[in-house]
């Protein structure tokens, strides 16, 4: 078996066949393994150790025992870990980067200068706003304190998977909660890094606990946990639901980050040259495996031609391929499930009779292997389309034509999604009265400078709960009211 040259510095194979569990590193219960494919040459390059309920059980037992003295330390010290652990995360960037780059083919240099320090700022984010958040306030004679929850169980997905491990873990610990993590059993290589790196910083044991494995072995186990006080997944819409469903019963707290479809509206007075390429490039960011990619565009009927004349020329000079080339700009789909999927939809978006403006179905020219995808762009896009309703998770844009900013505000909310939305004009205000009417939980205006402080999350079917910022952090406290509390 070949090991991760780039990574094998701090992750040797041993670590990875095993779990990180009340501050060491442990065998699991039930020897089994799951592997790790590298999706630009479809080759096993690692070999993960499989969790099981028994490994939950142990976990979540650390989690418990760690609690009460975690919750008690002081901010400041909660704080101090969190600067270590920003610190680490940043001096270990290029092992991180590679990790991406291999369990899910993230181009290096987005890697770099995305994936590790977006990820990075999570933790920072996580450290300022536990360093000056009121955890108690009176007011008439009544004390309102937050407290921490308690045990979290936290699941990732493979798409970004060191940033939503740190969107989740950094905030959870910093309120003052101990966590179990389950990172995606198709990305758990960076996993065990942030794992070996949380233990460096200086983290008590039990606080970070890990155990890699499927959803339906240990994700459903924590989710069904009595001793676990919260969940918080991202994922799909369909493993969401069953979190959901696997938690009632024990009456835990569920937030869930789930799928996206959002739109992108153009309005008449936009900057067209701008704000078309930008749209392109951001909803092919990370080859559209994001969960709020702008891939529905909405613009005014008489300007399609003009939209798809700049959206093609975007889109084709994309440069596509080999995610260790420091030039490449999309890598390979993150696995062949995925890829699946996206070639299927490109099929269903020819059959449903959408126009094809570039890309189409197949693998990028030159590659046989490797899961490289071809940026596909379809215009004359009906909203009851399937391409148009469902989140595909791949480079994959819907130009839709509105007649009237009204229409273009019914096709935006015509979806069972409500996760971000993007508007461009240059009148302001007309830009934040759409703003207004757009069910989501985030909308860019513009295209502005990502704001880590920002809650994310999900109106409709996109999710409950938020992410980032105060808000993220909130979702892990309790409230307590303690009435004749006195001035
Ligand atoms: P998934 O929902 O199956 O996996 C996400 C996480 O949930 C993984 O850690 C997985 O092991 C876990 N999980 C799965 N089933 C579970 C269960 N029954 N109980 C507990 N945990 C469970 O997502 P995927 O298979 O990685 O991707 C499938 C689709 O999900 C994609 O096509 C995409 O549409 C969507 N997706 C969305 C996001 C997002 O950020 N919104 C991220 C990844 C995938």
């Amino acid at each position: 078996m070949t090991t991760y040259p780039a990574i094998s510095d701090s992750l040797d194979r041993q670590t990875s066949q095993q779990f990180y569990i009340d501050g060491r590193w442990v065998h699991p219960a039930i020897a089994a393994s799951l592997p790790v494919i590298d999706p630009a040459t479809e080759q096993v390059v690692a070999q993960v150790a499989r969790g099981s309920a028994e490994d939950v059980e142990r976990a979540v037992a650390a989690a418990r025992a760690a609690f009460a003295g975690w919750s008690a330390t002081p901010v400041a010290a909660r704080a101090q870990v969190l600067g270590k652990i920003h610190a680490l995360i940043l001096e270990r960037t290029e092992q991180l980067a590679q990790a991406l780059c291999l369990e899910m083919g993230a181009a290096i240099g987005f890697a770099r200068a995305m994936q590790v320090p977006l990820a990075a700022e999570h933790v920072r984010v996580a450290r300022d706003v536990l360093s000056s958040y009121r955890f108690q306030t009176v007011e008439r004679g009544t004390a309102i304190e937050r407290e921490p929850i308690g045990v979290c169980g936290l699941i990732t997905p493979w798409n970004w998977p060191l940033y939503q491990i740190t969107a989740k873990v950094a905030p959870a610990i910093a309120a003052g909660c101990t966590v179990v993590l389950k990172p995606s059993e198709l990305s758990p290589l960076s996993a065990l890094l942030f794992a070996q790196l949380v233990h460096d910083a200086g983290l008590p044991p039990g606080v970070f606990n890990l155990v890699n494995g499927s959803g339906a072995e240990v994700g459903a186990a924590m989710a069904a946990h009595p001793d676990i006080d919260m969940i918080s997944i991202t994922g799909s819409n369909r493993a969401g639901a069953l979190v959901a469903q696997a938690a009632a019963p024990t009456v835990k707290r569920v937030t869930q980050e789930l799928g996206g479809k959002s739109p992108n509206v153009l309005l008449p007075d936009a900057d067209f040259a701008k704000a078309v390429p930008l749209g392109v490039m951001s909803a092919f960011r990370n080859v559209g495996q994001s969960c709020s990619a702008p891939t529905r565009m909405i613009v005014p009927k008489d300007r399609l031609a003009e939209v798809e004349a700049l959206a093609a020329a975007t889109a084709n000079a994309l440069i596509v391929g080999d995610p260790q080339s420091q030039d490449t700009q999309l890598g390979p789909i993150a696995n062949q499930a995925q890829f699946d999927r996206v070639q299927a939809m490109i099929q269903v978006g020819l059959d449903e009779g959408a126009r094809l403006v570039c890309g189409g179905p197949g693998r990028v020219a030159g590659f046989a292997t490797g899961f490289y995808t071809r940026p596909t762009v379809f215009s004359e896009v009906a909203s009851a389309m399937r391409i148009a309703q469902e989140e595909i998770f791949g480079p994959v844009l819907c130009i839709l034509a509105y007649e009237s900013v009204d229409q273009a505000v019914a096709i935006a909310n015509d979806t069972v999604y409500g996760l971000g939305a993007h508007v461009q004009g240059r009148d302001l205000q007309l830009a934040r009265a759409v703003a207004s009417r757009i069910r989501a939980g985030q909308v860019h205006l513009n295209h502005p400078a990502w704001n880590p402080m920002a809650p994310f999350g999900g109106y409709k079917r996109s999710g409950n709960g938020r992410e980032y910022g105060v808000q993220g952090f909130e979702e892990y406290l309790e409230t307590k009211a303690i009435i004749g509390f006195g001035e």
